[in-house]
């Protein structure tokens, strides 16, 4: 299949992945290497797989710039079930946690931190329609963790400065949907974990990367796999990991070092989500972004027409011109076009022409 044919993919998650990513996994697909297998058929203890899982882990080291004093993990159970294992893990009985709520996921993550343990809701925009990240937030000194979401997916909204937390609270962050996306400062850090789906990789594998002495609040009697500890000690291979997806992010990550690692990506990131952002502004209120200006997502474009036949209309129009997945979240509506890494200028430019000509002839 020629490049030519491909989609223009603005699926929210699972996403586009690079063609070059996926070539390689094709081109290895049966003969991984020279096993005379592929890399889903090989015993995950064999000497081929762990070159395969430490150069993942290696390579995202330096991609993000990780320290030593962090563990990197792939686990399963997608970035819903950090939601729970977080406070399993790193939320003593005695404490409560705080969490920043700025669309669906963050409250998702307040829910299942609920069932579990003491949490704090520090700030919310949910009153405001979640356009935007709290400005006013309530932090509790003695949480044992600042909890937000970097990137909201559903809503669009996206924050660039992270929270600091106040002095000796750990600061936890979903970044699931815009991980790898842009340069981030680990340190600031004690936690992150991002679902591979949305821009690292396929779905079945969850990066949780976490700082060595938060392990130290693991208590001793959690299940197996919901045990950072275990996780962390074992390389991520107490169990059999999600081989194919690891593979899959490993090649990832190997592709973004090599156009130039994170502040590139960021460079293009900032030049695809500028472009539709403007021909959305410009459109004279036809088509309208969700987020404020400040807050607006480079991940995912959240925007609406004067109606929804007309939002139907526009999704139904651009599927016939092979661009894909532009329709929004079912739970909010209206249109979202996610620009994750693997989506390219000349993409976004097809979009905003498209754009432009259902407005002159719908607008
Ligand atoms: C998609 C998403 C999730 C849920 O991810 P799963 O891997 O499907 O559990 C959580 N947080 C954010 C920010 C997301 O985009």
């Amino acid at each position: 299949m020629s490049e030519s044919k491909r989609a223009i993919n603005l699926n929210a998650g699972p996403g586009a992945l690079p063609l070059e990513v996926l070539q390689q996994a094709q081109a290895e697909l049966l003969d991984f290497k020279g096993t005379g297998m592929s890399v889903m058929e090989m015993s995950h203890r064999s000497k081929e797989y762990d070159e395969v899982i430490q150069s993942a882990e290696s390579d995202l080291r330096e991609l993000v710039g990780i320290p030593s004093n962090y563990k990197i993990m792939f686990l399963q159970g997608g970035a819903t079930l950090q939601f729970t294992m977080m406070p399993m893990n790193l939320l003593p009985a005695s404490l409560s946690a705080d969490y920043i709520v700025n669309g669906t996921w963050g409250k998702a993550a307040v829910k299942e931190a609920k069932k579990i343990r003491n949490v704090r809701v520090a700030g919310t925009t949910e009153a405001d329609g979640f356009k935007s990240f709290p400005k006013n937030l309530e932090l509790d000194p003695q949480a044992a963790y600042l909890h937000f979401t970097s990137n909201e997916t559903i809503h669009g909204v996206e924050v660039f400065d992270e929270p600091t937390p106040p002095a000796g609270v750990p600061l936890f962050c979903d970044m699931s949907s815009d991980f790898i996306s842009h340069p981030i400062d680990m340190t600031k850090y004690a936690l992150i974990y991002a679902g591979a789906q949305k821009n690292a990789g396929p779905s079945g594998v969850t990066v949780v990367i976490v700082r060595d002495d938060m392990l130290e609040r693991v208590p001793g009697n959690l299940p197996v796999m919901l045990d950072y500890k275990v996780q962390a000690q074992n390389g991520s291979m107490y169990n059999t990991p999600p081989c194919f997806s690891i593979y899959m992010v490993g090649l990832v990550f190997k592709w973004a070092k090599k156009i130039g690692g994170l502040s590139a990506i960021e460079k293009t990131n900032r030049a695809k989500a500028e472009l539709l952002y403007k021909a959305i502004d410009e459109s004279g209120g036809f088509y309208s972004g969700h987020a404020v200006p400040e807050f607006r997502s480079l991940m995912n474009v959240t925007f609406r027409l004067p109606n929804e036949e007309l939002e139907e209309l526009c999704a139904k129009e651009a599927k016939k011109n092979n661009i894909i997945g532009l329709k929004g979240h079912r739970s909010v509506g209206g249109m979202r076009a996610s620009l994750y890494n693997a989506v390219t200028l000349e993409g976004v430019s097809e979009l905003v022409k498209f754009l432009k000509e259902f407005q002159r002839v719908n607008g």
